[in-house]
C-alpha cells in the first residue's frame, strides 16, 4: 500500500537486494543492487558502485549505475594526485567496461 492509499504491485528486478517499505509514495520506490567495491592491490577501495532504479520516478525510470570514486577523500598533495591519476586510469580501463555491462543487462531487463 502506498502513502496515498493506492495498492500497487511492483515488479522486482533480478539484481535488486533492497528491502521495500510499505506506506511510501510510488515515486519513492527504489531498487538497489548489492554494492560493488573495486579494491586496489593494497586493499584500499578505488571505487564503489551499485545499480539503482526509481521505476516510478520521472528522472530515473531505467536503472542507473551509482558510482563513488576514490572513497578515501578529496584532499591531495602532489604525490597523492599522481596516485589519483593512476587510480582513475585503472578505473576507466578496467572497471567502467564491467559496470557498463551490468547496467546494460539491467536496462535490458527493465525494458522487457
Ligand atoms: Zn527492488
Amino acid at each position: 500500500m502506498t502513502r496515498n492509499g493506492v495498492k500497487a504491485i511492483v515488479s522486482e528486478p533480478s539484481w535488486c537486494t533492497a528491502d521495500h517499505p510499505q506506506g511510501i509514495f510510488l515515486a519513492d520506490v527504489s531498487h538497489r543492487g548489492d554494492p560493488i567495491e573495486v579494491l586496489l592491490q593494497d586493499g584500499t577501495v578505488l571505487a564503489s558502485a551499485e545499480l539503482a532504479q526509481w521505476p516510478y520516478n520521472v528522472r530515473n525510470r531505467l536503472p542507473i549505475m551509482s558510482v563513488v570514486l576514490d572513497t578515501e577523500g578529496t584532499e591531495y598533495d602532489d604525490e597523492q594526485l599522481q596516485e589519483l591519476a593512476s587510480k582513475l586510469l585503472t578505473f576507466a580501463a578496467l572497471v567502467v567496461p564491467q559496470l557498463r555491462v551490468l547496467l546494460a543487462e539491467a536496462v535490458e531487463e527493465a525494458s522487457r
